[in-house]
Parts: C-alpha cells; structure tokens; sequence
C-alpha cells in the first residue's frame, strides 16, 4: 500500500455528542492513517438542518482533543480541502446534482410530504408492506419521470418544492469487497431511489458524503455498520459520476452492543446502568438532562482508548495494554471482528486501573492535591494542609492500589485529612469491650514518648505494649482502629499512625475516647 495515499475521514453528523461507537470510529480511522503515514480528517456533515443540535460540533472537537486523536485537516486547521463543514459547501453539491440530472441518474420529484404520508398508509393497509419509492412505485408518482418535461420546467419555475432522487437503474447487481465483510452482493431492485438533494437547496448525506469523499480524495471509508445498506447506492453514484477509478475501499465496523450482549450499546445504557458512554459529559440543550462522561467521571484518555481499541479488534496475541504508538503499529483492519463487541464497564475500570498504577507516587500526589483542594476546600479544618504535596506523597502509596478512578482518591485519603466524623455502630459494638477505655489511655499515655515516630517503632511498640499488658494484639489495634478513622476499614494502622503524625494521632484517640464515652 502506498503510504502517501492513505486518506481516511472521520465524519460525524453534529446532531448530539458522540458515544464511545463514534470514538471509536474516529480511533481506528486515526490509526489506520497513522500507521500509513496518511491524513486523518475530521468533516462535520451537518447538511440536515433539522437535526442539527447547539454545542455538537464543539463535543466533537474537545472529545478527539482528548483523546488525542488530533485530525490533520478539519474545520479548525483548515487544509487543501476546506471548508470542511458540509454547510458550507453548498455550492459544490449543487454543482454535482446538476451532473446527475443531466445525465438522467437523478430525477425531480414533486410528491409533497403530506401526498407521501397517505400512500404509505394506502400501501400499508393495501398490502401490509412498507412503501419505498423505488424501481416499481417511482412510475405512479409525481417526478420528471411520470411528467412532460414542459410541465417540470412549469413546476420549478413556479417555484413548486420539490427533491432530487437518485434514479437506481434497473435489474442491476452491485458487487463490493468490504475489507471486514469480504464480498457484498446487492440486487438493485432492493434499492430505493433516495432523496440527494432538499427542497431546503442542500443535499442529504449520500450525496454530500460522496461528493466530498471523492474530492477529498478518501481512500479509506472505516465507518459503522449502520451504513452498509447505503453503500451500495454510493457505490452507484460513484458510477454515475465517472469516478469508478476513484472508489475508496469499505470497510464497515462491527456495532458495540450493551453490556448483556443484546442489542446495540444506547446512549441511555449509561446512565441506566451506572456507567458513561460518552468520552465527556454532555448536558442536553434542550431538556438539560446531563450524560456522565468517562473523562468527568475519572478516566484517564490513554485507558479509555485502550479500551475502545480491543472492543472490536485484537493484536492476535494475550497482550491488553497498549500505548497509542503500539496501537498504531499493530492495528489492521483485517483483525476487526465481523461480530458485534460487547462494552463492558468493569473492563473498562480495569483499564483505568492499570493505567492509573503505572503513574508515579509523585504523579498521582499532585492529582491528589489538586482533587483535594477542589473537594475540600469548603471543609471544616483538616489536620494536614490540602495542598501539601510531600504529604500527598506520603498518603498515595498507601491507597493507591484501591484507585481506580480519579475520585476514589480523595475517597481513599480523607481520613488521613480528617478525623472521623462518626464511628460505625458495628464495629464499636464489636470491638469495644469493658476495658478497652483503659487500655487506650494507658497505651495513649507510654507511646506519647516513642521517638522516632515512624511505622517500624510504632509497630514494634504495639507488640511490646500488647505483651506488656497480656492483651491480644487486636484487642488493641481493632478499636484504635475505630478511633482513628471511624470504621474498621483503611491502610495497615501502623502506616496511618506514622503518616499523620504523632500529635495527630494522640489527637484523635483523645477526642474519640471522649466522644464515645
Ligand atoms: N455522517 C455520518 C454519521 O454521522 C457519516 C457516515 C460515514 O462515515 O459515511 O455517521
């Protein structure tokens, strides 16, 4: 394959935020044309003004951002192929279905909305079937090919709305390699003439995804499988149009299917389930309603491209974690499978875990800080500055085996911030027996004068101090574990003590004593 030639687009229509199937998309696009050293462009194919939603368009640009599937050409950089926002475009496609009509592949059609709506109806009460405008029904209807061509010319110059559809030639078989479906065989009397072109003056998809495809030079078309139906009628307008030694090669991504494995991954899955499906949060502008994003809710972008690259293809081998330059050397179209892949949300948590384990302690303390201060700072006095970065170093090794996603480590570290604000009934029943009150203050009393405090002295200490007094060693450490973080949960107790410091922890023990008596 020649490198230079490799030109694949990622074209999301902006009529919402993208899920992580459109991410995806885009992903195996970007890697295919890295991989080749081609382009990877972004076009925005906004030409059904009716679908259009505020704000879709900015997602789209942050979410690839994020991602860091950074495009070579799109609305923002620009390039050879501007504009690269199909609206913007409008005189080019208008160009191109002047071509087809003169040639005959595309036809005036004059039937109204509401004159369309009754004939479906007719044709589904008639004859239980849906009707398509097609080879057999485009005869009976109102179009250039039923009227005289005075009458057409009539009608346009009146100014009578009308659309442009393709005219899907006759008893025709139309053949493609998809390179993951292999061979596709479509019979064109199962085609149906299309809209190309609105009475609003812009065209639908097919035509503006053709046109621009050529002109744009695409060599690759990697996109959903939702557009395997149309592929067959593109390919016909590729034909029409005489550019049958331009027609990029297909390839036609398998769907990703709820965590159950039945039926497509929804945008409502997420919410539903407890888990995001978006790559960022999106807050509808109409209804307001709010999706949670894997970036809002603590994923790191390199864990959820990992992930999003095995949901659909595989390296051939035992290894799950890559990084973005090994993704691009390892990805091939022809590993992607043919069958749907399931999304599933704790893999993706796995993914974010193991990512998240091979940061530095030094790395995850500034995250530490940083989450502490935005969550804490309205928070009555904690013992331990929020913004301490040494400290933060010494609490994350600590916890850090439990994170999984960024806010699990706030979640973690608070009772090294903080002392209890309660203590769980449980456990206080369980642990705290007659004696234990006396036990604490005798133990409160020698271990004020240990120097050095650090983990080893102070665990040595408990042992002598448990032998010393006859007790068993968690007749001790289970309530000075209540006392000191308010549950019997947490990091080894020694590790605690040492980290939050010796006047902290007598601290601790005293107001806990007191409060529960
Ligand atoms: N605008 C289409 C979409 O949003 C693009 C399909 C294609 O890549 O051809 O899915």
């Amino acid at each position: 394959m020649n490198g230079k030639s490799i030109r694949v687009r990622f074209a999301p229509s902006p009529t919402g935020p993208l899920h992580l199937g459109g991410i995806r998309t885009a992903l195996y696009n970007y890697l295919f044309a890295k991989q080749h050293e081609g382009t990877f462009i972004l076009r925005i194919e906004d030409t059904d003004q009716n679908r259009f939603v505020p704000g879709a368009e900015e997602y789209i640009l942050e979410a690839l951002h994020w991602c860091g599937l950074e495009p070579d050409e799109d609305v923002v950089r620009g390039g050879a192929n501007s504009p690269y926002r199909q609206s913007e475009r409008s005189a080019i496609y208008r160009e191109y279905i002047q071509i087809l009509i003169d040639r005959q592949h595309a036809y005036y059609a004059f039937d109204t909305p509401e004159e369309l709506e009754s004939i479906r109806d007719k044709h589904q009460q008639d004859r239980g079937e849906v009707f398509q405008y097609n080879i057999h029904t485009r005869k009976q209807l109102s179009n250039s090919l039923t009227l005289s061509s005075e009458e057409v010319r009539h009608r346009i110059d009146n100014g009578e709305p009308y659309v442009v559809r393709i005219h899907i030639p006759e008893n025709q078989e139309v053949i493609f390699q998809d390179l993951i479906r292999g061979e596709v065989t479509v019979h064109t009397a199962n085609l149906d003439d299309k809209v190309l072109f609105k009475s609003d003056g812009l065209p639908t998809y097919h035509l503006a995804n053709v046109v621009d495809d050529y002109l744009m030079k695409i060599s690759h078309v990697i996109r959903g499988e939702e557009w395997l139906p149309s592929a067959p009628m593109h390919l016909l307008l590729y034909r029409f149009f005489g550019w049958e030694q331009q027609i990029p090669q297909f390839a036609h991504l398998p769907l990703i299917l709820k965590p159950d494995g039945h039926g497509k991954l929804s945008k409502r899955d997420g919410d539903r389930l407890g888990f995001p499906v978006f790559p960022l949060e999106w807050k509808d502008p109409v209804s307001g309603e709010v999706f949670t994003g894997f970036r809002e809710s603590g994923y790191l972008p390199a864990a959820f491209i990992n992930m999003l690259a095995l949901l659909g293809w595989n390296p051939g081998t035992e290894q799950e974690i890559f990084s973005l330059e090994e993704l691009i050397r390892l990805f091939s179209l022809e590993r992607i499978h043919k069958s749907g892949s399931r999304f599933d949300p704790d893999k993706a948590k796995w993914f974010n875990h193991q990512y998240l384990m091979s940061l530095s302690d030094e790395t995850l303390a500034e995250m530490l800080v940083q989450l502490a201060v935005d969550s804490w700072q309205s928070s009555p006095s904690p013992c331990h500055p929020l913004d301490d970065l040494s400290y933060a170093c010494l609490v994350v090794p600590l916890i850090r085996e439990r994170i999984t996603l960024f806010p699990d480590l706030p979640v973690s570290a608070r009772l090294f911030y903080f002392p209890p604000e309660s203590y769980d009934p449980q456990v206080r029943e369980n642990v705290c027996k007659p004696g234990t009150p006396a036990l604490i203050h005798r133990f409160m009393t020698e271990i004020a004068g240990l120097d050095p405090w650090a983990a080893e002295a102070i665990h040595e200490f408990v042992q002598s101090f448990t032998a010393r007094n006859e007790v068993k060693t968690g007749a001790l450490m289970m309530p000075l574990r209540l006392l000191l973080v308010g549950s019997n949960q947490g990091p080894g107790l020694t590790d605690i003590a040492a980290v939050i410091g010796k006047e902290d922890f007598l601290s601790r023990l005293g107001s806990g004593l007191e409060r529960l008596g």
